[in-house]
């Protein structure tokens, strides 16, 4: 299954700027990372500034193969939301991918996996690219639950969606331990989780999911980018401090080539 798989699933990097840069800083980040990412031809780039920055991101970065994400959106269609943000007004921006359920927004803003289910559906249905993401915390790690929370966060986030909506969305894998922390899962930790996920993935929706890519989160650098996505079940990156410049971000696409083939 996933050496077979492996080699048809294409290296996917996502930068996820978080609450960092205003739009200013974010055209001129556009504008630097582009020649430095320019040659590598053969990974998905993808970069999710703040919600403000959507539009001057999207233009500046028209005619580059860099995509731009949000790093949230709100199910509902249009109403009574204050200070939520549509599918449609993303994509009125040139956003067409979209982070969903984020450990901080489930840590900090409440969001269960229910909502991120109703976001991820609306995303798929409207024609977008969902990275969902997913992972354990500390304690749950240490209480050997990791296994059971991927389980429950992969069935119940993408439940609904079709085999072949599955096949073309990313699960980011990224333990709550390892975010913003510096200290990276193993590599081997990396996979089994991976390995896990897919499978997971392949018992719901069967065996056409294992096309999805599943990227790690977590503490990712230039220096343990190849290690990381060099393993067998890891196929890109979801990157958060190291992505804010734009040379580390460029070293950090170019270090996950090592699965291209
Ligand atoms: C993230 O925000 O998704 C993330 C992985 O952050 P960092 O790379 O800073 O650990």
């Amino acid at each position: 299954l996933s050496s077979v798989g492996a080699a048809m699933r294409r290296p996917f990097v996502a930068a996820n700027w978080k609450m960092h840069k205003t739009v200013a800083e974010s055209v001129t980040y556009a504008h630097a990372v582009v020649p430095l990412v320019e040659a590598i031809t053969d990974v998905d780039i993808v970069v999710a500034p703040p919600f403000l920055a959507l539009p001057a991101m999207a233009d500046a970065l028209a005619d580059s193969r860099i995509k731009v994400a949000s790093q949230n959106v709100h199910a509902a269609s249009h109403g009574a939301f204050t200070g939520e943000v549509s599918l449609e007004m993303l994509q009125g921006s040139g956003v067409t991918v979209v982070i969903i359920g984020h450990s901080e927004r489930r840590q900090l803003f409440g969001e269960t996996d229910a909502g991120v289910n109703a976001k991820t559906r609306a995303t798929v249905g409207a024609g977008l690219t969902s990275i969902v993401c997913v992972g354990e915390t500390l304690e749950e790690r240490e209480a050997n639950r990791t296994f059971d929370i991927l389980d429950r966060q992969v069935r119940d986030g993408l439940a609904g969606l079709s085999p072949e909506q599955v096949a073309t969305q990313v699960v980011a894998y990224e333990p709550v331990w390892a975010i913003g922390t510096g200290r990276n899962a193993t590599p081997d930790q990396a996979n089994e989780a991976h390995r896990h996920i897919r499978q997971q993935l392949v018992s719901q929706f069967g065996d056409s999911a294992a096309a999805c890519r599943v990227i790690y989160g977590g503490s990712v650098k230039p220096g343990n980018v190849a290690e990381l996505v060099g393993q067998s079940e890891v196929d890109g990156a979801l990157v958060g401090g190291a992505s804010l410049d734009p040379t580390s971000f460029s070293e950090i696409v170019a270090g996950s080539r090592s699965t291209a083939i």
